[in-house]
């Protein structure tokens, strides 16, 4: 099932995305929806066509900040290394969590600030996020699968001075309109576990990162488990993945991203992600 989250001349919904059709849920988003234990048996209550709405991102208010994974690919973590002027040891014993503060959600086709005033190495990061259906402690790697509802893309829009300059990578990760979301949240039944999907991004239609999702170093159940081991996750958290090799900042010189760029974050069976720079 495809699920966006939309607005119509006199209401936001969560609806149901067939095609061309839209059929509308009675939750106000996708968050909401999930909240209340909603999957299946979910009644419409009217229909559209999708040129009658404006698309949101699926989860435009995430109710807490995303959970992200730093470095979760071998070969991101070569170029990331290489930025940094450091050599990559090559081991890593433990997944790196960081945070990620979303005041609203960018939607598919929105406009990402560039904050060019305070940044001067703006760069893009597609990855595969997951999104919790069921309340998770204790979850053992084998249940993993049973809490996740469904997936979606997330550009990990980043500020590399800031996220460099200070010792934590919050606040070059969080300036506002740092994290387009959508274009849909696809539920798991749609994909096989764990989802092997082409992960891709394009930078004014130029290909930058071609991976694919089952070259994660820790993988879905394991993040699950992991993080679940004393930390309880509440339905609708967003766990995101990590990104491929690609970015910005992995070119000698770097490419970093200008106002007017298009930036389009693709996997398969999810759909595009498509955002301009403000
Ligand atoms: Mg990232």
């Amino acid at each position: 099932m495809i699920l966006g989250t939309f607005l119509s001349k006199d209401r936001q919904f969560a609806g149901i995305v067939k095609g061309e059709t839209i059929f509308a849920t009675a939750y106000t988003d996708v968050q909401e929806l999930i909240k209340a234990g909603k999957k299946a048996d979910l009644n419409s209550v009217g229909e559209y066509h999708f040129s009658e709405l404006e698309l949101l991102s699926p989860i435009p208010n995430p109710d807490r900040d995303i959970i992200c994974l730093g470095i979760n690919y071998a070969a991101h973590a070569v170029e990331s290394a290489r930025f940094e002027n450091k050599a990559f040891g090559g081991e890593r014993p433990c997944p790196i969590y960081f945070s990620k503060r979303v005041d609203t959600a960018v939607p598919h086709n929105g406009i990402v600030d560039g904050h060019f005033d305070i940044v001067d190495s703006l760069d893009y990061e597609a990855e595969l996020a997951v999104i919790i259906g069921k309340t998770a402690k204790n979850v053992k790697p084998e249940n993993a699968f049973d809490y996740v509802f469904g997936y979606t893309i997330l550009n990990d829009i980043s500020a590399r001075n800031l996220q460099t300059a200070h010792k934590q990578w919050y606040l070059g990760k969080s300036l506002d309109a740092f994290t387009p979301i959508g274009p849909y949240i696809v539920t798991t039944d749609e994909f096989s576990n764990p989802p092997a999907l082409a992960i891709k991004s394009y930078v004014n239609g130029e290909l930058r990162q071609n991976s694919c999702t089952d070259k994660l170093i820790f993988d879905i159940p394991y993040i699950i488990a992991d993080l679940s081991r004393g930390m309880t996750l509440q339905p609708g958290t967003i766990i995101s993945t990590g990104t491929p090799d690609g970015v910005g900042m992995g070119f000698v010189p770097p490419r970093f991203l200008q106002k007017g760029d298009e930036v389009i974050c693709e996997i398969d069976g999810i759909g595009k992600l498509r955002n301009i720079i403000g």
